[in-house]
């Protein structure tokens, strides 16, 4: 079986897609700097994965950055002395939060940039050629309507977007102008929340998160944190914000779908765009009403300001990920609704007790 380079695989997204992977039969090698997450991810993936007592070995797991290429060569080297030469990379690691962007712009280029440049270097050095990337619907142009196609104009305004559009033109300029049997496909994500149905992954909660859903958890465990919505008259029908919410499960299923793309021998040198959303948007309002009848539980919120730089409504258009991929997602936002506050009851503060 092929052995994928998981980087930032003990964030969010990647442990989920990991455990996607290794139920798949997948060997990974793992690596994150565990500046957002933490090893306790990586140990209950390990003893989740034991139980199952399929594949013992086929996790493998390193600290470090993404930026230090004599750290990213080792991992590599490693990995052909273990026999199990790396295939493919699933590149996750990065810095995400839209607002600490603009305070620290620098240190977002340099690790979602530069990192990324070092990663493709070595991935060059070792004739590894097949690379998914996290990329994110914010991407888009604020004058363009949904659904969002694909080749929808884009246009950002937030340093984070602009390492991640960076990122997407070096890697397209790649096919152009560099080896010929890079494949990459850009998955552009829309808005994952929910959880591992066991309550034992996550997404590990950190001061500055500003997205709804881990701020509606937190509305409720902390009487201090009072939910605010951000604007109720946006041009929607109940004049909250839509966007559309992703199970992260079923954003995982989308990663695995991608690597079986690659694998098809068919597939020519490409760089691809694809969406993974659900195509249905949601209103503020509803998820929150949603949540509330699911886990039977009260929010409190109140109206504010809208905020600053946001958009009315996204949702993605999903056809080419159904066409390609053969992928669609399955989960509710009940489901989201309940899995991601499962998550966080079990684990109020994270992975860190
Ligand atoms: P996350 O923060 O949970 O995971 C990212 C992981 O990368 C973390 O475990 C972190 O420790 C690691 N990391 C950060 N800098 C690193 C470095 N220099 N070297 C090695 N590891 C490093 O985030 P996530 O939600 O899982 O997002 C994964 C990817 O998807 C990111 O690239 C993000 O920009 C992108 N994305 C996320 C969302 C979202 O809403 N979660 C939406 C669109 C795109
Ligand atoms: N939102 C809100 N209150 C909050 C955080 C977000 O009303 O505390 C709204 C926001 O205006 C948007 C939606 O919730 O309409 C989703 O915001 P999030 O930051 O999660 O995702 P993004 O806007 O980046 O897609």
């Amino acid at each position: 079986m092929d052995t994928i380079l998981i980087t930032g695989g003990a964030g969010f997204i990647g442990i989920h897609t990991s455990l996607v992977l290794l139920n798949k039969g997948y060997k990974l090698v793992i690596i994150d700097s565990l500046i957002n997450s933490s090893y306790i991810a990586i140990n209950r993936i390990k003893s989740t994965y034991k139980k199952t007592n399929k594949y013992p070995n086929n996790i493998s797991f390193y600290k470090g950055d993404i930026r230090d290429i004599s750290f990213l060569r080792k991992v590599f080297k490693d990995s052909i002395k273990l026999g199990s030469e790396i295939n493919y990379v699933i590149h996750f690691a990065g810095l995400k939060s839209v607002s600490d962007s603009f305070l620290e712009e620098d240190k977002y280029w340099d690790v979602n940039v530069n990192g990324t440049k070092t990663l493709i270097k070595v991935m060059e050095e070792n004739n590894c050629f097949n690379l998914i990337f996290s990329s994110s619907a914010t991407l888009y142009s604020e004058y363009e309507t949904s659904p969002l196609r694909e080749n929808a104009k884009v246009n950002v305004n937030n340093p984070y977007g602009k390492t991640k559009l960076e990122v997407e033109k070096f890697l397209e300029n790649k096919i152009k102008s560099s080896h010929p049997n890079w494949k990459i496909i850009s998955l552009r994500y829309f808005n994952p929340i929910g959880a591992h149905s066991s309550g034992l992954f996550g997404e590990n909660p950190n001061n500055k998160i500003n997205n709804l859903f881990p701020l509606i958890c937190r509305s409720i465990t902390n009487a201090n944190e009072e939910l605010l919505i951000f604007g109720n008259d946006w041009p929607t029908h109940d004049g909250t914000g839509v966007r559309d919410y992703i199970h992260v499960m079923d954003l995982a299923e989308g990663h695995v779908s991608a690597v079986e793309f690659l694998n098809k021998k068919i597939i020519k040198s490409s760089f691809l765009v694809i969406n993974l959303g659900t195509g249905k948007g949601t209103s503020v309002l509803e998820l929150i009403n949603i949540f509330q009848k699911v886990n039977k539980i009260n929010i409190n919120y109140k109206f504010a300001e809208r905020r600053k730089g946001d958009k009315a409504i996204i949702f993605a258009d999903i056809r080419k990920a159904l066409e390609l991929l053969n992928w669609q997602p399955k989960r509710s936002i009940e489901e989201m609704c309940h899995d991601g506050w499962e998550w966080f009851l079990n684990n109020p503060f994270g992975y860190e007790k």
